[in-house]
């Protein structure tokens, strides 16, 4: 840690509740503690705020998933995106509704359709869409190897780094200590129960521990005995400018092709930030080569030009490389680990958590202060599904993975 951190903000030696890692899920749920008058809250962040996921991710806000409890977290976040200043009153998420297409094979029409259904069916502003429809709904696009496509009217993008400092201004200004360059360095336990954190600055006695350290989650559960089986990866991001042959002056739908296991987002500059997900591969988190590889470009160029036809002439104007938590099933974990009393995690995002994060975090905060999460169940969120060997099955999976 070096020395202008501490003598910004000192380490406290007791809290009430600790959070490790400063991405968006730890300062959420640090935010909602606080609006809850819980605000002897530390947050602990090795680097800085952002300096995990949050601060390379997409930003993609959908409500689509194939399944209600990920559709139930998306849907009550994307409530707070929407209404960022009566909800929580400091800075700007960057919530951009420019709509959402969730593009599948025909073979998965079936899917499509009971997905939107169970959707629509707990209040998600959704519809299936024809491929005819999708001319209208998004002229650049290609659909003519599409039968129909999921609609969401209202979601769309937002700034990661807005969201996140955002809820840190808020926390903070209702009394959250944000600390930053102090990497946690053990979870404290007297028998099995949670006594306190342990940095590189000394130790925060505390009974309440949330560990939101995405990709790193590991390094701390493991010596607690915890193995849940969690992969980091790295997954990767290009920018593409387009040609001046399409119209600069519109910005297009934020897409989820998952026939080519990709995405679009319209990034500002007329350009698309591609995603191009089946590449993610292990990674050490500590390790990473933050630059993209040349057959990352070559793809994301590929499914760029096949979905938009309009932008095959787009210029490649850089990307960036991130790393995520993966689970066994690809689905987070959201729970207080039974066998550790005091200690809530949040961990194998998946890739896919920057848009329920506001959700996760008034559901953590409920259950720390009210000993359970009321906006939405966390049950199929537990961390004890894979030794029950009861991993999470999607309700109406589809034949290609999720990006
Ligand atoms: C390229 C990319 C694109 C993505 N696109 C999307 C998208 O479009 N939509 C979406 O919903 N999701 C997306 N995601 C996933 C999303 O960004 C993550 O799920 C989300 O940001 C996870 O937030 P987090 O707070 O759990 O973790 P992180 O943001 O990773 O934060 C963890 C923090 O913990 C800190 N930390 C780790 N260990 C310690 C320690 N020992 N002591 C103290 N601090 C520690 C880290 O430095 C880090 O800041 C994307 C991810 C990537 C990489």
């Amino acid at each position: 840690m070096s020395e202008r951190a501490v003598m910004a903000v000192q380490q406290p030696k007791t809290a009430d509740v600790v959070i490790i890692g400063g991405g968006i899920v730890g300062v959420s749920t640090a935010f909602q503690l606080a609006k809850r008058g819980i605000r002897d809250v530390v947050v602990v962040e090795r680097q800085q705020l952002g300096a995990g996921a949050t601060g390379k991710s997409g930003a993609l806000i959908r409500c689509h998933y194939a399944n209600v409890p990920e559709a139930r977290l998306a849907y009550e976040s994307l409530r707070i995106f929407r209404a960022w200043d009566d909800e929580v009153g400091a800075g700007s998420p960057g919530f951009d509704p420019v709509g959402f297409l969730r593009l599948v094979i025909p073979a998965d029409e079936p899917q499509l359709r009971a997905n939107v259904a169970a959707q629509q069916a707990i209040g998600i502003e959704t519809s299936v869409v024809t491929a005819d429809d999708l001319r209208a709904i998004e002229p650049l696009i290609r659909a003519d190897d599409l039968t129909v496509a999921a609609f969401e009217p209202g979601s769309g993008v937002a700034d990661p780094n807005g969201a996140l400092y955002g809820f840190a201004e808020a926390a903070r200004e209702l009394g959250v200590t944000i600390l930053t360059e102090t990497p946690v360095t053990e979870i404290v336990t007297r028998g099995d129960r949670v006594t306190g954190v342990g940095t590189a600055a000394g130790l925060i006695s505390t009974g309440a521990a949330v560990l939101a350290a995405g990709a790193w989650s590991d390094q701390l559960l493991r010596p607690l005995g915890l193995d849940f089986g969690l992969v980091p990866v790295r997954t990767q991001v290009v920018i593409f400018r387009w040609p001046a042959t399409v119209d600069l002056g519109r910005k297009h739908r934020v897409i989820v092709d998952s026939t080519h296991g990709s995405w679009f987002r319209p990034e500002a500059g007329a350009a698309t930030l591609v995603g191009v997900g089946s590449a993610a591969r292990p990674t050490d988190p500590d390790d990473v080569d933050e630059t993209i590889d040349v057959p990352a470009v070559d793809r994301a160029r590929a499914v760029l030009a096949h979905r938009f036809p309009g932008f095959a002439a787009a210029t490649m104007r850089g990307g960036w490389a991130g790393t995520y938590m993966r689970s066994p099933d690809g689905h987070p974990l959201i729970d207080q680990v039974p066998a550790v009393p005091g200690l809530w995690v949040m961990t194998g995002d998946s890739g896919t958590s920057f848009k329920t994060a506001p959700a996760i975090g008034v559901c953590l905060a409920e259950w720390i202060t009210d000993g359970a999460a009321k906006l939405v169940d966390l049950a199929p969120f537990r961390s004890t599904r894979f030794a029950d060997g009861q991993p999470w099955t999607d309700d109406n999976p589809y034949t290609l993975p999720t990006v």
